[in-house]
């Protein structure tokens, strides 16, 4: 049984995420570490490598592998970081950034998820990833400011509560938009922003609480 999942995971990696260009030799060696099939219901855990997103419960989503892998990527990241990332969910891209990174921060708004994600985590032993139950439009300003935030449900527009809390050449990926989505990249340059488009995708929405 484990060696099915090994040899589906690494097939994962070759066709659905080097196939489509990915190359950053960290983000290769997480994507190929981390046991996805541990983040989703039991009863989804034979298509835990399928180059699709999953039901978590809560009517929320763990994104498709490669979006992960791709946004991941994105982030430049060396090792050293900190980074915050909104919408905890499953655990899983929590998983794999604490992989890459010194220190994972991430927010999530509703307490059973979040509380799953941390018993799954606290099981495969990470021990950088720290956890807060609130609304991640206001970022976790005890901590900023962050090397890089990964955000993983779409708001309609970049929140500025994340922004402000990046450090200077700092990066953002973040889905934007209601009806129809984009991932779009914010690099912080001392006061500006700079903003670039990178593909169309599909999140589900950043819930607000005001
Ligand atoms: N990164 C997750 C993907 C989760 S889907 C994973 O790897 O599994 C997006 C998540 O964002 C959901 O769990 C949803 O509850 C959460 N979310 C939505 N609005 C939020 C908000 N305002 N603050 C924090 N989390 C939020």
């Amino acid at each position: 049984m484990k060696k099915g999942h090994e040899e589906r995971r690494e097939r994962m990696v070759a066709s659905q995420i080097e196939d489509r260009g990915v190359k950053d030799r960290k983000v290769l060696g997480a994507m190929r570490n981390v046991a996805r099939h541990m983040f989703v219901p039991e009863n989804m855990e034979s298509y835990a490598y399928q180059d699709e997103p999953l039901p978590i419960g809560q009517g929320q989503t763990i994104s498709q592998p490669y979006i992960v892998a791709y946004m991941t990527e994105v982030l430049q990241l060396k090792g050293d970081e900190r980074v915050l990332e909104v919408g905890t969910g499953s655990g899983y891209q929590a998983a794999i950034l604490a992989k890459i990174v010194k220190e994972v921060f991430t927010v999530e708004i509703i307490e059973e998820l979040s509380i799953q994600a941390q018993k799954v985590l606290e099981k495969l032993g990470y021990e950088n990833i720290h956890f807060k139950i609130s609304d991640g439009t206001q970022g976790w300003k005890e901590y900023a400011p962050y090397d890089a935030i990964m955000v993983t449900a779409a708001p309609a527009k970049v929140p500025k509560a994340l922004q402000e809390q990046l450090k200077i050449q700092g990066r953002l990926v973040i889905p934007v938009g209601s009806t129809f989505q984009e991932l779009v990249l914010v690099t912080r340059e001392k006061k500006k922003f700079k903003k670039k488009k990178l593909l169309p995708v599909r999140f589900v929405p950043l819930i607000s609480a005001h």
